[in-house]
């Protein structure tokens, strides 16, 4: 076990925490519309903390916040089983980078840009 994928692991918990407490929270309270819904910032320090103040200002719905824990929840299960940092689409390795910005990544950029139709 590398000491990247413990920071990885030890982020995502952190997250899937936070979004487990902010989930409930906000359980019966649909807050925004879709259209209120603003991706996490890539900007400057990638900082789990400042997206999760971003969803305590009501960006995020709770269908995405569903969405977002789940995604955590599965990129934490292939930490355990060791596939974490592969691409699900094409197995190629997902650049480190890339997982620093977003752990929970499951496509390597070149399959997210395709998912997305970009
Ligand atoms: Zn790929």
């Amino acid at each position: 076990m590398t000491t990247a994928l413990e920071s990885f692991r030890s982020r995502l918990e952190k997250h899937r925490d936070a979004l487990s407490a902010l989930m409930s929270k906000t359980t019966d309270e649909q807050k925004v519309t879709e259209e209120g819904f603003v991706p996490p910032s890539t900007h400057g320090q990638d900082d789990e903390a400042e997206r999760v103040v971003g969803l305590e200002m009501g960006i995020m719905t709770q269908e995405n916040l569903k969405h977002a824990h789940l995604e955590i929840i599965e990129a934490l299960s292939r930490i355990e089983d060791g596939s974490y940092g592969i691409c699900v689409d094409c197995g190629e390795r997902i650049a480190e980078k890339r997982l620093s910005f977003a752990p929970a990544s499951r496509y390597c950029i070149s399959c997210q840009i395709k998912h997305e139709g970009m």
